[in-house]
Order: structure tokens, then C-alpha cells, then sequence
């Protein structure tokens, strides 16, 4: 089945051509970034307004490049939530014309059921896996028993790790989103110079909170202020709270295993494109004897690709939306597996 699959709900417009939910014909995502810097974060009348200048071009891109026209697709997915309601309604609306105008089934799928299955574009994983997703708005572990069937194992109690990375970084005076900066600066600097807290790392849930690691790391600067952007101790506080974070990250995915039962993991979501997170992963399915997926870059940060996955497994059902489908800002993916159940 060939889809054309949008993505708008958050600050990037993508649009991408998969066969077979499997082989990604083109991938284009137009990155709002640029403009929301200018303001410390997304600001969403703009983001909705970029979506829109954005949305027709992207289309297009994204069928060019892939060789194929409108007459070649057989369904159109898109990003129905969760996400910013101004944002998500461009791509739905679009996706809803396109489906409409050319006869083509339409699939509402959730953003962060694209990004549980990015990996699947490059190496199909079984069921079941436990996936921990890592984004600017989710830090969540999930046990996957199939498509749309989820159960949430532990999340966030407060910041998403993306979002920690993002106000540490404009903490240490770096433009939105800083996450990826830290990661380049912490590689120079001593993940042991400041022993920050690892919150809720014994309290034998698998949830997360982050807010008061990102409090710590202001009190230190209050402290210790920073002398400027070259100041030595820069990368050392870069490394220290990146250590923070992936041995938090590493110890709830590490106790979920044991409490899933999985043998596989899939770590997703953009904060997956961190470089020490991806090595201390890998160091735990080594000492755990499990199998490690975690998507290259490009697929781990918001792509259009990683919707077609599970759209070509609902299309392939016969579970295509309605035409007067709406966009939802808040969507959990338990209420996915609930929806699917009683279907
Ligand atoms: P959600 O998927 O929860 O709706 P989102 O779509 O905004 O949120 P993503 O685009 O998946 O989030 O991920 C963006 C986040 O990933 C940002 O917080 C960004 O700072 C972070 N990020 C990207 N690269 C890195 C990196 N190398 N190290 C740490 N964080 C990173
Ligand atoms: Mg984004
Ligand atoms: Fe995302």
C-alpha cells in the first residue's frame, strides 16, 4: 500500500511517501525552528501560520521526490493528536482534503504511536517490546503488545526529558530547542565534575520527573555563576546533568524490563538522538542479553515516515477515520488501546 503521510503538531511540517509502511520512497520535514528561537520556544499562532505557508509545498516535495502522484497513493495518514490544536488541525485538514478530493481512505494516526514505530522503517521489531519515549513533550515507558495495543508502564510526573534538556539549555544561554547543543558540548566535559540528583531513581516506579534536576542545575549556576559562553566549566555541567538524566533514564527502562517481562527494547522520540543516552542503552541490552532498536537521527526527531507504519496496519484492517475526524491536542495512547479493544 503506497501512503502519503502528514506530520504538523508541533514546529515541524513533514510529508512522506511509504510503501508498505515499511520503504520510505521520501521524507521531508520543514523545520520551524528558526523562527521560534527568536522567542526561547514555540510560540502557537506562529507555528500554525508556518503550517499552513508550509503544508502545500511540503505535499508536494514529498510526492516529487518520490516519483508518484495523487492517482499512485491508496491512503492518506495524518497526525490527529496529541500536539498543539492550531498545528495539528493544518496537516489534518490538508490530509482531509487530499483523502476527500481524490477518493482515498484517510487514517488519524497518534504522534507518538509514529514514534514507537519509527525503528520499524529501518528493522521490523516482534511483538511484544517495551519502548521507552524520550520527546519535548513525553518521557514515557510503554509495554507494546501490538499495533494499538499499549500499556503505559510510567511517565513523566513533570517535565518530558526534552523539555528538561530545553530549559537547561536556556539556563546556559544556548537558543530553543539547546537539547542537541548539550549533547555536542557535553562530549568535551567530565560527567562526574557536579553530582546532580537522580530524581525518583529508587522509589521503585517507573515514572520520571526532571523538574527538580533542571532546579538543581539553576541553583548551581546560581552559585557557581558561568563567566560566558567559554567558560571552562560549561561542558563539565553539560556532561554532569546528561548523566543525570540517562541514568534515570537507563535504571526505570532497566526495572521495566524486569516488570514487562520484554526481551526487546525500542527507544524513540527525540531525545533518542542523544549520543550518551544511545551508548548507555546500548550498554544495558548488553549486561540484560536484549535486543536494542533505536531509530537512526532523523527518524528518531519528528518525521512524517513514522506515521505510515502503524497507518498501513489500520488501512490494511479496514480501520480507516471518518472524514469528520478531529484533531486532539491531549490523546494518551491507553485511550488508543481501549478504543481498539472495544472495536
Ligand atoms: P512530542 O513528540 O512529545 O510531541 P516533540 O515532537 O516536540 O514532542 P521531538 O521532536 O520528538 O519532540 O523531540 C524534540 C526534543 O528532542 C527537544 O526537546 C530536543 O531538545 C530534544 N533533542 C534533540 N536532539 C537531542 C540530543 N542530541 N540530546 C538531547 N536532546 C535532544
Ligand atoms: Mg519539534
Ligand atoms: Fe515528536
Amino acid at each position: 500500500m503506497l501512503l502519503l503521510a502528514l506530520e504538523s503538531s508541533c514546529d515541524e511540517t513533514a510529508a512522506a511517501v511509504v510503501r508498505d509502511g515499511r520503504t520510505v520512497l521520501s521524507s521531508v520535514v520543514a523545520s520551524q525552528i528558526a523562527v521560534h528561537a527568536e522567542y526561547g520556544g514555540v510560540v502557537p499562532e506562529i507555528a500554525s501560520r508556518r503550517h499552513l505557508e508550509a503544508v502545500v509545498p511540503v505535499v508536494e516535495q514529498a510526492l516529487r521526490q518520490a516519483g508518484v502522484w495523487f492517482p499512485d497513493l491508496q491512503g492518506v495518514a495524518a497526525t490527529q493528536g496529541p500536539g498543539l490544536a492550531g498545528a495539528l488541525l493544518v496537516g489534518l485538514s490538508t490530509a482531509k482534503a487530499l483523502a476527500f478530493a481524490n477518493r482515498l481512505p484517510l487514517v488519524g494516526v497518534n504522534h507518538i504511536e509514529g514514534h514507537l514505530f519509527a525503528s520499524f522503517l529501518e528493522r521490523p521489531v516482534e511483538f511484544p517490546f517495551l519502548a521507552l519515549v524520550v520527546s519535548g513533550g513525553h518521557s514515557h515507558l510503554y509495554r507494546v503488545d501490538g499495533f494499538g495495543r499499549y500499556l503505559t508502564l510510567g511517565q513523566t510526573i513533570d517535565d518530558a526529558a526534552g523539555e528538561a534538556f530545553d530549559k537547561v539549555a536556556k539556563l546556559l544561554g544556548f537558543p530553543y530547542p539547546g537539547g542537541a547543543l548539550i549533547d555536542r558540548l557535553a562530549v568535551d566535559g567530565n560527567p562526574a565534575a557536579v553530582r546532580f540528583p537522580r530524581p525518583l531513581l529508587h522509589d521503585g516506579s517507573c515514572n520520571f520527573s526532571f523538574s527538580g534536576l533542571k532546579t538543581a542545575v539553576l541553583t548551581h549556576l546560581q552559585k557557581y555563576p558561568l563567566s560566558g559562553p567559554e567558560d571552562q566549566r560549561l561542558p563539565d555541567i553539560c556532561a554532569s546533568f546528561q548523566a543525570a538524566v540517562c541514568d534515570v533514564l537507563v535504571a526505570k527502562t532497566s526495572a521495566a524490563l524486569t516488570d514487562s517481562g520484554c526481551s526487546r527494547l525500542v527507544v524513540a522520540g527525540g531525545v533518542a538522538c542523544n549520543s550518551a543516552l544511545r551508548r548507555e542503552m546500548a550498554r544495558l541490552a548488553d549486561a540484560r542479553g536484549i535486543e536494542l532498536h533505536i531509530p537512526s537521527p532523523p527518524l528518531c526527531a519528528d518525521n512524517a515516515a513514522m506515521l505510515a507504519v502503524p497507518a498501513d496496519y489500520y488501512l490494511e484492517q479496514g480501520m480507516e477515520s471518518e472524514l469528520g475526524l478531529d484533531a486532539l491536542a491531549v490523546w494518551p495512547l491507553d485511550s488508543i488501546t481501549a478504543r481498539r479493544t472495544a472495536e
